[in-house]
């Protein structure tokens, strides 16, 4: 990667940083450690979901399993997060491809060199989900097949 952008002044919200809370720390601090880097700053929409909340989701077609990572896993974490990413010009959020793609190429980027291996939703066979991110480790075979 020839350049990577640098924010140095940027934060997660408070209530992107409630979100994390209960995300396994490793992802936390890929995202913490990404943030600067990142060529769209970020929200945090999503960490842990309830099996309820997820139900909604896929009642509605807004997910596909109930075997998401966003549920609580058996470390009583959530092995996913949503991100959205905020226009620079109207400081809201927006849903252009483009940018979670470039965010994605870098956040991938820094996971590699942080030893996180992480899963990006825009690589889902036949869904894109861009604002998703998960972990990889410790992937047992059923879980691996989780998405969204
Ligand atoms: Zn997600």
């Amino acid at each position: 990667m020839t350049s990577m952008p640098s924010f140095p002044n940027r934060r997660f919200s408070r209530r992107s940083q409630r979100r994390l809370a209960r995300v396994h720390p490793e992802l936390r601090r890929l995202l913490k450690a990404a943030l600067p880097h990142l060529p769209y700053d970020i929200a945090i929409t999503c960490g842990m979901r309830t099996r309820a909340e997820q139900a909604a989701l896929v009642a509605r077609g807004a997910s596909r399993t109930m075997r998401s990572r966003h549920l609580r896993q058996l470390d009583g974490t959530a092995h996913a997060v949503d991100t959205m990413c905020i226009d620079p010009d109207t400081g809201r959020g927006t849903w252009e491809p483009h940018a979670y793609t470039a965010n994605a190429i870098v956040l991938k980027h820094i996971a590699e060199q942080e030893g996180i291996p992480i899963r990006w939703g825009g690589d889902f066979r036949g869904f894109f989900d861009g604002p998703h991110f998960q972990l990889c480790k410790g992937a047992s075979s059923h879980q691996r097949q989780a998405r969204a």
